[in-house]
């Protein structure tokens, strides 16, 4: 946290040992993240200096998604009249993070206790009461080390994607949690680079580029999002340094050997504008990749006063998404945000505290979990693995050449099926619509709930116009 602005840059683009800056564990600290609107606002409300700090001292801007984006989904152009603006922080995770933490000891100074370097490895129960009471830690370094034990009224377990708290679960109060992975191949390869000039002036206005995939047809994206601005005398420089990740589904990497490879593949998978910005891009640190996102949910909900009190799961250690949508850090927001909520009440006792939670958590995760999943469906190689309430596991996959047996034949859901319909010819209505654009951001940026796009005004356009596009009749 004493790192200067431009130490955590240099750090950003020369990977040195991760526990100099930043944090350990969290290798997709590296990727491109963007916090969306609604955990933006959030987190303002906690740090109200934050925006201030990171906008004077570390050189991050914030962008107009009205006047500075330019965003496909699913293959559509969203319309870029936006009758509301949405601001997005231009700043990279370590930035982020560094800032955050130093607010947070500022406003708690003394009532927090950092430990370290220390990995929990199980918990502390009392399994007649059904109460978890407590973890058992030791140092990272040393596997050998002592076991420390450490109690708390109230544990949330928010150690991210990885998290154990299904094995610890089945281990100390031999509880199963019901939990459904999709894989869809996805692969990430992400860098810092200095944008430079391209034969566009139009591409060079826009600091915001953004794709997401589109499978089956096209199974890669790309996302450009300025990260600090910077001083140059070179006219031919935009002035800022870029966080450019290059993503795909359907296992179809984007190469990470030399940025030749890499500019080769984009000519071939990406749209040629990402080729020309790409191709005038100085890059300025090694090209990360990362290979092991997935859709992860740990149902909790479902196991009702099953559920152990005085303990929860939060953020990803409840539940993960696809990264390309950008809800995970927002996602956690709202989690954490609906726990203070929950203390504020004032009604409940604690030991009713974590099921109340499970039950308003795990709608934020569906709401998430629906945008990220309908598009995952598409992936032509799906797999998914399902563990039920009894801990029988079953893995379902599909493969484009190869006749899945009866057993594991995966079966789009109605509902999705309905969905990816709805969401694509909602995105066509979209991409004429600077009204029906506003509503998509706002639900990407979880500002407002899915269900505002199936309102009945929005339901009977999308639905119009796709049977006029049906019958050919639209002029
Ligand atoms: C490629 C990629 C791109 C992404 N892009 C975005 C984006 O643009 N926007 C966005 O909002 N989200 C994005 N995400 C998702 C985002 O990274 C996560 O949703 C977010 O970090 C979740 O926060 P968390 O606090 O739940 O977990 P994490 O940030 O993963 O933190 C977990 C912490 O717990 C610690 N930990 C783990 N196990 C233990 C243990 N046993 N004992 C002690 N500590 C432990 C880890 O060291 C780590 O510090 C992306 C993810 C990926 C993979």
């Amino acid at each position: 946290m004493k790192s200067t602005p431009s130490e955590i840059l240099d750090y950003r683009c020369r990977l040195e040992s991760p526990t100099s800056v930043g944090r350990s564990g969290v290798s997709q600290i590296y990727q491109t993240h963007v916090i969306e609107g609604e955990g933006h606002e959030i987190l303002r409300e906690l740090f109200p200096q934050l925006d201030n700090k990171l906008l004077n001292e570390y050189d991050i801007r914030n962008y107009s998604l009205k006047t500075e984006l330019r965003f496909f989904v699913n293959g559509i152009l969203l319309n870029q009249n936006l009758t509301k603006d949405i601001e997005w922080l231009g700043a990279d995770r370590f930035t982020l993070e560094t800032v955050l933490r130093k607010e947070l000891c500022l406003k708690f100074e003394n009532q927090i206790e950092w430990k370290c370097n220390s990995r929990v490895t199980q918990l502390i129960v009392d399994q007649s009461s059904n109460i978890v009471k407590g973890i058992k830690y030791r140092c990272k370094q040393n596997v050998g080390s002592p076991l420390f034990d450490m109690y708390g009224d109230f544990i949330i377990d928010c150690s991210g994607r990885n998290s154990s708290s299904t094995k610890w679960l089945k281990e100390s109060l031999n509880l199963i949690v019901p939990t459904v992975q999709m894989h869809f191949g996805c692969g990430y390869v992400t860098f810092v680079g200095e944008r430079f000039k391209t034969e566009n002036p139009t591409l060079d206005s826009i600091p915001v580029i953004c794709s997401t995939v589109n499978a089956p047809d096209k199974n890669a994206g790309c996302y450009i999002i300025p990260m600090r601005t910077i001083k140059t005398s070179d006219e031919n420089s935009l002035g800022t340094l870029a966080q450019i990740s290059i993503h795909c589904v359907n296992s179809e990497f984007p190469p990470n050997d030399s940025y030749e490879n890499l500019l080769e593949w984009i000519k071939e998978n990406l749209d040629p504008d990402y080729y020309s910005i790409l191709k005038s891009t100085k890059v300025y640190s090694p090209l990360i990749p990362y290979r092991r996102a997935i859709d992860d949910r740990r149902y909790v909900e479902s196991l009702g006063k099953k559920w152990p009190q005085n303990y929860i799961l939060l953020g990803d250690a409840m539940c993960t998404f696809n990264p390309q949508f950008g809800q995970g850090m927002t996602h956690a927001c709202r989690q954490a945000r609906g726990l203070a909520k929950i203390f504020a009440e004032n009604c409940h006792k604690l030991k009713d505290i974590s099921h109340v939670f499970n039950s308003r958590a795990s709608a934020i995760s569906e709401e998430c979990w629906l945008l990220s999943t309908t598009n995952d469906w598409k992936t032509p190689t799906l797999k998914i693995i399902k563990t039920d309430k009894n801990g029988q596991t079953k893995t379902y996959q599909r493969n484009g050449d190869f006749p899945a047996t009866k057993d594991n034949q995966l079966r789009l859901p109605l509902l999705t099926k309905i969905l990816q319909w709805y969401i694509d010819s909602f995105l066509k209505c979209a991409s004429k619509s600077g009204q029906l654009s506003t509503d998509f951001l706002h639900v990407m940026n979880q500002q407002a709930s899915i269900f505002i796009l199936f309102k009945p005004t929005i339901l009977f356009a999308v639905c119009y116009t796709a049977l006029m596009n049906c019958f050919n009749l639209s002029k």
